[in-house]
């Protein structure tokens, strides 16, 4: 018998990375064999992102260059969320593809390769209505310290710009119980820092009868012994209550960051966007953040070029941006999506402004990083440890407010580092990270 091998390539975001990490379990436990090559593969995968227009082009290039690879009787799979929103019209685009599948639809996945393996041509799975969600015992994780956990699937929000809840399907929590059980069992297996993830991962509830919400889970796994750090994201500013707050100020285990994605500062936008807050809202958040005995970083997510998007709503995003002093942001060009109620809208800002307004605000928010990250300089933060820089002699560190922090170390050719936790002195900062030199002690 043949080799069965295969390839993936994930697009997107941190739920397709994990996607991806159980996807590659699955396929593991089903008998199948990861190759660093599409080339060298039986089957390949993609699993894909449609947020943006660009990021769903990208995957349609990749299946163009696959199709040669396709007559020499590869098998290509297309996974995620362009297999949702495109569903069978992929099979029309790209007649050499074999299976197309969604996320909700990855329950189904070791059936769905029995069909493939039978020589079934085409295989979909993209049924939306499900209350499962996809755990799975053999996820193969990429990091060897810090795990990902997927805690809630799917979105019940309808911003008017976004194609998640038509990609991932309505929001399903797991139970307390799995996620406690998951996260110990990480631990257990020598790893220190989990990122619990969702859509809106504050959406959380308990399914099951002990009913945790979302600060309560946050806390009891920031609890389980030998847990170091626990990160979450993406957390939605309607659901996002004190509590979560009180439970970073109360636990050192949980990081002092938190992602809350405002999307604009405009109240009149807002509304148009359907994100169900208002600017004053978004900010009694953020002033529970500021006023916490922890010093908590916080990043956002900004749409520039929304429909209707005026000059004066753009300053009022420019004007909040000065009012939070982010630490980081992540800024993207409104891209008009399939299904969703800003695709219709009238007053649609031409590409040119949406760079210019986009290249105006990271000016605005560099200025604000160099400042807020020169000010670290004679701080000691703790950076664990995840990589080594050879070519400049330095290690690769992250800090409990999510900066990249690299360090040289006098012991540096001693036993490796990797994993550890260390105190570093801040030396030199850049817009983006900081440098520094550790302070010996390796705990
Ligand atoms: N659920 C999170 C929230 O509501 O804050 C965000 C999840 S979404 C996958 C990640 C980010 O992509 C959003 O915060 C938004 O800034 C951006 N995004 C989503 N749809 C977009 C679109 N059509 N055009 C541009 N950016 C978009
Ligand atoms: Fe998209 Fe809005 Fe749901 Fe976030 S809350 S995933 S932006 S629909």
């Amino acid at each position: 018998m043949t080799e069965k091998t295969f390839y993936i390539e994930t697009f997107g975001c941190q739920m397709n990375a994990h996607d991806s990490e159980k996807v590659v379990g699955t396929l593991a436990h089903s008998g199948y064999t990861q190759v660093d090559t599409p080339e060298a593969a039986g089957l390949v995968v993609y699993n894909t992102c449609s947020i943006r227009d660009k990021a769903e082009q990208k995957v349609f290039h990749r299946l163009d260059q696959f199709k040669r690879g396709a007559k020499k009787g590869k098998i290509l799979a297309v996974i995620g969320c362009v297999a949702q929103q495109e569903g069978e019209r992929i099979f029309d685009k790209a007649p050499h593809v074999s299976l197309v599948a969604g996320s909700a639809s990855y329950n189904r996945l070791p059936e769905m390769l029995v069909q493939l393996e039978a020589g079934n041509r085409r295989v979909t799975g993209l049924d939306l209505d499900t209350s499962e969600t996809f755990d799975t015992p053999f996820t193969r994780r990429d990091k060897p310290y810090r795990a990902y956990i997927t805690i809630i699937e799917g979105c019940d929000k309808s911003c008017a710009y976004c194609v998640v809840p038509f990609t991932r399907g309505p929001e399903r929590s797991r139970t307390s119980e799995s996620v406690m059980r998951e996260a110990t069992g990480l631990v257990d297996a020598g790893y220190s820092e989990v990122q619990l993830l969702g859509q809106n991962v504050n959406s959380y509830r308990d399914p099951s009868p002990a009913g945790w919400d979302f600060a309560t889970l946050l806390d009891r796994v920031g609890r389980i012994p030998g847990m170091r750090r626990v990160r979450f994201t993406t957390s939605h500013p309607r659901d996002f209550v004190k509590e979560i707050v009180e439970a970073i100020d109360g636990n050192p285990a949980l990081c002092n960051h938190v992602h809350l994605p405002v999307q604009s500062g405009s109240s009149r936008v807002l509304q148009s966007m359907q994100r169900l807050y208002t600017r004053d809202e978004y900010m009694r958040r953020i002033e529970w953040m500021k006023k916490a005995r922890r010093n908590i970083s916080i990043t956002t997510d900004i749409i520039v070029g929304f429909p209707g998007e005026t000059e004066a709503d753009f300053q009022a995003t420019l004007d909040l941006l000065g009012e939070v002093e982010y630490d980081s942001l992540f800024s993207f060009k409104y891209s008009p999506r399939p299904n969703t109620a800003a695709l219709g809208m009238e007053d649609q800002v031409p590409e040119e402004e949406k760079t210019r307004r986009m290249t105006i605000l990271l000016e605005k928010q560099r200025a604000i990083q160099i400042r807020k990250n020169s000010e670290l300089i004679g701080t000691v933060e703790e950076a664990l440890v995840e990589g080594r820089n050879e070519a400049l002699g330095q290690w690769i560190g992250r800090t409990s407010q999510n900066r990249p922090l690299n360090f040289t170390h006098a012991d540096s050719d001693g036993a490796s580092m990797m994993g550890k936790y260390l105190p570093v002195l801040v030396t030199r900062d850049g817009p983006n990270s900081l440098a520094g030199e550790s302070m010996m002690s390796v705990v």
